[in-house]
């Protein structure tokens, strides 16, 4: 990134124009008043190259044009006073991917969701059926969990509940599982997603083929490792060795979702694995959900026999979604077989706050909502950072805050999705993906009784160059997402 500085002023340091170096076209300028959209003395702050200052942005086609500090007029005009203008945020595991969660999470101010960890077995038609009618820029991997049941005829929903859970596979339906796999990435998958823990007879063989392909074109793979907790012997360090060995023989990068879910009080030991395997030249990520609780289905092979002890909490620490109900040994048995989302409290808030403090750490919801009931994290993450985390408790500075939940889940995409440099940047040639927000206000307000909340604070969102929140309010009938696609060949 190159900056011009023009000249400095008083109250910020200096005013830019913004030119990126590989990531951005920086050749499209126009004249200072043909922009479609103008936004105005707004406080401006682009993780990349750390501008932070009260400026303008002309937006045309799209695309952001000009950061300049000089009068411009568009079509529309967006006052930004008092406000900050950050790129849109992006969220890389969002497991909701339908009209009711897209709704959320632009109030949430997120412009690009990605299911990632248990992505699909038919890339096309999932980008198909988005196609022109989503709110949201949108991406999607070829998932080894739904895979798997589709080979093995699972009768399951999200997660598999019959043999995709208990049955080994045979090198036949191994094979299956790799021509899938391949097919997806071909088709513009963003890489592997994998949810060991609900594939518990997946030898590790099956999985290593399953990184293997996704190697030889340097796919990442995002993964729910194998093992939470800390009972050994199958702790989460045994289960995170598993995939950082898969990752070092075969090349594909991994990514591990919501460290703190599966780490609890040993995710300080993850952390410090994942950073040693990265001093090793081994290109390993990790996410968190800012949350002190869990959210999966109960009938899954997550409450297989254990439970308890591996994750260290008891049925009172489970909470029925549907209902918001504390479970007891009678209400898990009936739900058990009933099936449904339970959330479970079992993440110290330590562990939480220490583990978004940690610079290598996404931000993201994993989020899932379903006729208003779910956990709260897929309504409430992004302004949770920033109004609890940032500005509440100061564990992170607020341009930290944002480049966890723009610019580094952009970097993690970028190898297998080029398009990913034009976003989570706000600079000339960037994607007008943007979120304005008052950094005062800006809170979630989503509970575990009531996660169908908006957060609060998100004033105007831009997906690709279009105002879909404004004034703090949704605007109907418009669907400017577009596809984030892989490009292997
Ligand atoms: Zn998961």
């Amino acid at each position: 990134m190159k900056s011009k500085i023009l000249k400095a002023l008083p109250g910020c340091l200096f005013i830019t124009v913004s030119f990126c170096n590989q990531s951005c076209d920086n050749s499209s300028f126009g004249s200072l008043n043909d922009f479609d959209v103008v936004i105005l003395n707004g406080r401006v702050i682009d993780p990349e190259s750390n501008l932070d200052a009260m400026t303008n942005l002309g937006i045309r086609d799209g695309a952001v044009q000009l950061i300049t500090a000089k009068d411009i007029r568009g079509l529309t005009s967006i006052d930004a006073r008092g406000l900050v203008v950050a790129p849109g945020f992006i969220d890389i595991h969002q497991h909701g991917q339908d009209p009711e969660n897209y709704k959320y999470k632009i109030m949430d101010g997120v412009t690009t969701v990605l299911e990632l960890e248990m992505g699909t077995s038919d890339v096309d038609n999932w980008y198909k059926e988005r196609d022109g009618n989503a709110l949201l820029n949108h991406g999607v991997s070829v998932g080894h969990v739904p895979l798997r049941m589709k080979v093995m005829s699972d009768p399951g929903g999200f997660a598999p509940v019959s043999d995709a859970v208990y049955k080994p596979a045979t090198d036949e339906e191994i094979i299956q599982m790799k021509e899938g796999i391949e097919k997806g990435l071909k088709q513009g998958g963003l890489g592997v997603g994998f949810g060991l823990m609900y594939t518990p007879a997946a030898t590790r063989w099956e999985i290593l083929e399953m990184f293997r392909v996704a190697g030889k074109s340097e796919a990442p793979c995002y993964v729910h490792m194998r093992y939470g907790g800390l009972k050994e012997p199958n702790t989460c360090i045994t289960a995170l060795e598993e995939v950082i060995s898969a990752s070092a023989i075969t090349g594909a990068p991994l990514h591990v979702v919501h460290v703190t879910s599966l780490g609890f009080g040993y995710t300080p030991r993850i952390l410090q694995m994942i950073k040693e395997a990265r001093s090793r030249s081994i290109d390993v990520t990790v996410e968190c959900y800012p949350y002190t609780a869990t959210q999966t289905t109960i009938e899954s092979a997550v409450y297989n026999e254990g439970w308890q002890e591996a994750f260290g909490i008891s049925y009172s620490d489970l909470q029925w979604a549907e209902t918001g109900e504390r479970l007891t040994a009678e209400s898990f048995a009936k739900y058990r077989k009933s099936g449904g989302m339970v959330i479970a409290h079992s993440i110290p808030e330590d562990v939480v706050k220490s583990t978004i403090a940690d610079p290598i750490v996404i931000i993201a919801s994993d989020g899932m909502l379903s006729e208003g009931r779910g956990h709260p994290r897929g309504t409430g993450t992004f302004a949770r950072v920033l109004g609890k985390y940032v500005r509440e408790e100061k564990i992170l500075s607020l341009s930290e805050g944002i480049r966890r939940i723009t610019l580094m889940p952009a970097e993690r995409l970028e190898g297998i999705a080029p398009m990913m440099k034009r976003k989570g940047r706000i600079c000339a040639g960037a994607d007008a993906d943007i979120t304005i927000f008052d950094p005062d206000q800006i809170i979630d307000q989503a509970t575990y009784e009531e996660p169908a909340k908006y957060s609060r604070g998100i004033k105007y969102v831009l997906v690709n160059g279009i105002t879909v929140v404004k004034d703090g309010q949704l605007q109907d009938g418009k669907f400017p997402g577009k596809a984030v696609r892989g490009t292997v060949n």
